[in-house]
């Protein structure tokens, strides 16, 4: 119970204003286009679900359902020790 209270509080307090740039619909992506699948060598679309600072995005931005948010954390943690996706860019 403590453990909850914990974690509201800091969703609170959590500035969304930093994140306006990426901020988008609620859906999963991912889930309404069954055809889109998730592969750690198609950067173009892990990107999108980075920071530009290379950061991935939480699932409560991007919309994703955790079934797929799990994929895309392997997927882009895979892309990052093949190199193709950078762990912190500058
Ligand atoms: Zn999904």
């Amino acid at each position: 119970m403590f453990k909850k209270q914990q974690n509201r509080e800091r969703k609170r307090t959590f500035k969304p204003e930093r994140w306006s740039g990426i901020l988008r619909k609620k859906k999963c992506k991912f889930c309404t286009d069954k055809g889109i699948g998730i592969d750690y060598l198609d950067h173009q679309l892990l990107r999108r679900f980075t920071t530009e600072r290379g950061k991935i995005l939480p699932s409560r931005f991007s919309g994703t359902c955790a079934r797929h948010q799990r994929k895309l954390t392997k997927a882009i943690k895979r892309a990052r020790n093949a190199g193709i996706l950078p762990f912190l860019a500058e």
